[in-house]
């Protein structure tokens, strides 16, 4: 059994003339299950279906279609994927089925032995990330908005006041823990980045951020 993980499309965030400028990292998962993690905004259909084309990917292939938190631009594509279940922060349905997960009380949602969806909330207060066992990458968490970028491990204020934080306390808390998960994360905002073992030494104490 193996996974891969491949960014389809970078997201990226910028202030430009009083306007955010605003769209999310969207991450194909291939292997036994084949997954997509948050789908852009929902003006982005063609670059989703390109991407998927690239990877030799049906939509009707996708069996979870996940938005790791209910902002409209990790949204914008869920109805392209209608053989899928979708995930959306702490919500699990098919059609007009919901199915109740305790993600509230830290419970992971198992897909298969090697990928599973974890509550991480902080960014909001239902976020997810999805967690991918791969033969190439080592652990890659897909982790939605809980890292805006990269540099946000050495500039909190991206994540706390750029992005927003309906739970800093938590966010924090849960940035630690995926940085001592991963070997590499995929953030809201940005691309893939490798987690360091300076990042890891920081997260054991608790807190990332600048020495
Ligand atoms: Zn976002």
């Amino acid at each position: 059994m193996s996974y891969s993980v491949h960014v389809l499309q970078a997201g990226y965030s910028r202030l430009e003339e009083g306007v955010m400028r605003a769209n999310c990292t969207c991450t194909l998962v291939k292997g036994p299950a084949t997954l997509i993690v948050d789908t852009l905004t929902a003006w982005d259909k063609e670059v989703v279906m390109a991407g998927l084309a690239r990877e030799g990917v049906a939509c009707d292939d996708v069996k979870y279609a996940i938005g790791t938190h209910g902002h409209s631009d990790h949204l914008g594509n869920l109805n392209l994927f209608t053989a899928a279940t979708h995930i959306v922060g702490f919500t699990v349905c098919h059609k007009d089925q919901f199915f109740l997960h305790p993600f509230e009380t830290g419970e992971p949602y198992k897909i298969d032995e090697c990928v599973q969806v974890i509550p991480t909330p902080g960014h909001t207060t239902a976020d997810v990330s999805v967690v991918v066992k791969t033969a190439q990458q080592g652990t890659v968490v897909i982790a939605g908005d809980l890292f805006e970028r990269e540099e946000d491990i050495l500039d909190p204020s991206l994540w706390r006041h750029t992005a927003g934080s309906e739970n800093p306390e938590a966010q924090e808390k849960h940035r630690c823990e995926v940085v001592l998960l991963g070997d590499h994360i995929v953030p809201g905002h940005g691309p893939m980045f490798r987690v360091t073992e300076a990042m890891k030494e920081m997260a054991r104490k608790g807190k990332l951020g600048p020495p």
